[in-house]
């Protein structure tokens, strides 16, 4: 007779996040996918290094150029990863040269999302780490912080400061966060050096998949 062997690991985050394919371009409500797989979004102010790190963190060079191709730098992008559900590529915030008319379209879209969308299990928030919590990014922030669901700040480009500046930084935005009461993580990261990586993938993981591990079954 055979014997059903059931083997508990921790998932491999890197192997969990390198799946990531291009799924969809949106760039309105109607255009959403349907509710089901859970979503993660990156948001964060132009330039912030959102498409970098996104790129280092999946291991897929050039993933979220895609979203930075013309026609597709002002939507939602979403990147599926198998089974798993999403990462979803939100536009950047705070460009100084868009009509405000897309603007408003954006901010509408952006609000709507953040404030609604059920499948949405997390919010990652890129911030340059020598300019972070930007009005904007407060903005941001306050559409989302009210469903009290899991928020992870990537302090980015953290090789631009030395250590004590990097832990003090960090400290001051979780201090000003604090109050929210939501599930918080406030992360320095390099994609440059690579600080923060192994960290961030396993947090942004752990919105997937809350164990931590993969249950293999064999005979
Ligand atoms: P996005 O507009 O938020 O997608 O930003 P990009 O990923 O295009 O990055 C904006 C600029 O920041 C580019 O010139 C990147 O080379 C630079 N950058 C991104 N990540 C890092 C980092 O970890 N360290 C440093 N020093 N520069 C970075």
């Amino acid at each position: 007779m055979n014997t059903e062997t059931r083997t508990e690991a921790t998932v491999n985050w890197p192997a969990f996040f390198q799946r990531a394919q291009f799924h969809i371009t949106v760039n309105e409500r109607a255009g959403l996918p349907p509710e089901g797989l859970a979503e993660v979004a990156f948001a964060g102010r132009s330039n912030a290094g959102k498409s970098t790190a996104i790129n280092v963190l999946t291991q897929r060079n050039r993933l979220a150029f895609t979203s930075k191709t013309p026609g597709r730098t002002q939507h939602i992008n979403y990147f599926g990863l198998g089974e798993e559900g999403f990462l979803v590529d939100l536009p950047g915030y705070g460009y100084a040269e868009v009509p405000k008319a897309v603007k408003l379209h954006w901010q509408k879209l952006l609000a709507d999302y953040m404030a609604t969308r059920h499948s949405l299990a997390g919010l990652v928030v890129l911030m340059d780490i020598r300019h972070p919590l930007t009005l904007l990014d407060q903005q941001l922030l306050e559409w989302f912080l009210p469903r009290q669901k899991p928020v992870i700040i990537l302090l980015t480009k953290a090789d631009k400061l030395g250590r004590g500046g990097r832990l003090e930084t960090a400290r001051q935005v979780r201090q000003a966060l604090v109050d929210s009461g939501v599930p918080l993580s406030v992360i320095p990261f390099s994609s440059h050096s690579r600080e923060g990586v192994e960290q961030a993938q396993e947090e942004i993981g752990r919105l997937f998949r809350p164990s931590g591990t993969e249950i293999t079954v064999g005979i």
